[in-house]
């Protein structure tokens, strides 16, 4: 098959690579129709350090991509929720399979693992890919889903939902969202979709902010002015809730300061380096905070009715479309943020 395999920082591949065969009892195998480039594929991409792995460091090849839909062509004898033909959606990552925690919440699993880190589990950004606990990891996807929609519940709209959620927006809040990549525009969907009153809309570069008006939110330049148009917007009050989508140092720290007395936050951006948060100032002020990583398939019954009855669209994140062919080019074009790039898709089947 042809994937797009990892030799080095900067340096994905589209090559020819081993098919995978079908050996695990709950897995199925996929042939994929369409993947995804996260922001979160740019710490191997930039050769970055994940757990004990340092991607700067020769690597077994493997093939990358935790984003992917595609049809089941083979399944295992202990699959029961898909079966070949089904047109079906991976959470970007599973568990061991085994473990109680597989057997009840998959996402605790200690082993639990994203989809193209490793030759352990290799991506889908691919042709072939197997899907081992195919029950718990794969979703047939509803009448009603778009590609792209189903690319994003694979993680970015499920990270968004679980961020949004434990930043316990209710009907009538302020929420501010700090960073306005997919995930962030998407938490300015969903905090609508909540009763949200009005979303404050933070980001560094204008085209985001533009997508972010466009969905209803109050756009704010980020930087040191910031805290101060939000205190005006919000006649002095701050926000109820914050949304942090962003993870850089800058988007981290400026939280407590927009935030109520009182209020919530919640932090989904993976933390680009050490940050500093006052905790003196948190708690005389009686915040909330709470920080995490979504169990994406346990936010999928709520998510799928939302999708399909047109309450969330996340329309307009797909701003790059290439071949599997072109996945370098896509690599390089995402993590230079060339030509107001989002979210590029990769065509493969
Ligand atoms: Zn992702
Ligand atoms: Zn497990």
């Amino acid at each position: 098959m042809k994937a797009l395999v990892f030799h080095g920082p900067r340096d994905i591949r589209h090559e020819d690579y081993p098919d995978p065969s079908l050996t695990i009892a709950n897995g199925v195998l996929l042939r994929v129709e369409a993947a995804s480039i996260c922001g979160s594929d740019l710490h191997i991409y930039h050769g970055d350090r994940i757990g004990l792995t340092d991607y700067s460091q020769p690597q077994p090849h493997f093939c990358v991509g935790h984003e992917f839909i595609g049809e089941v062509v083979a399944a295992g004898p202990d699959v029961f929720t898909v079966s070949v033909g089904d047109r079906v959606l991976a959470a970007g990552g599973t568990g061991c399979g085994v473990c109680d925690a597989c057997r009840s919440r998959i996402s605790r699993c200690p082993k639990a693992n994203a989809f193209g880190l490793s030759t352990a589990l290799q991506g889908g950004q691919a042709e072939l890919v197997q899907v081992p606990n195919a029950d718990t990891t794969l979703r047939r996807i509803p009448e009603g889903i778009s590609t792209e929609q189903a690319l994003l519940l694979t993680d970015a709209l499920a990270t968004a939902h679980f961020g949004i959620g434990r930043a316990d927006v209710a009907p009538g809040d302020t929420v501010a969202v700090v960073g306005l990549g997919p995930i962030g525009l998407l938490g300015i969907e969903l905090a609508y979709a909540r009763g949200a009153a009005q979303v404050i809309a933070i980001d560094p570069v204008e085209g985001r902010r533009a997508h972010a008006a466009h969905l209803g939110a109050v756009a704010v330049a980020a930087g040191p002015e910031a805290r101060a148009i939000v205190r005006d917007l919000t006649q002095g009050r701050m926000v109820d809730r914050v949304f942090e989508a962003s993870g850089a140092r800058s988007a981290v720290e400026s939280v407590p300061g927009l935030l109520r007395h009182g209020g919530t936050a919640s932090l989904i951006g993976l933390p680009q380096g050490d940050t500093a948060l006052p905790l003196r100032q948190l708690l005389y002020r009686n915040v909330t905070l709470r920080a995490g990583v979504a169990p994406v398939t346990e936010m999928w019954a709520e998510l799928f009715p939302l999708v399909v009855h047109g309450r969330v669209k996340g329309e307009g994140l797909f701003s790059h479309r290439y071949p599997l062919a072109d996945g370098a080019e896509g690599y390089r074009v995402f993590d230079a943020r060339e030509d107001g790039v989002l979210k590029v898709l990769f065509q493969v089947g």
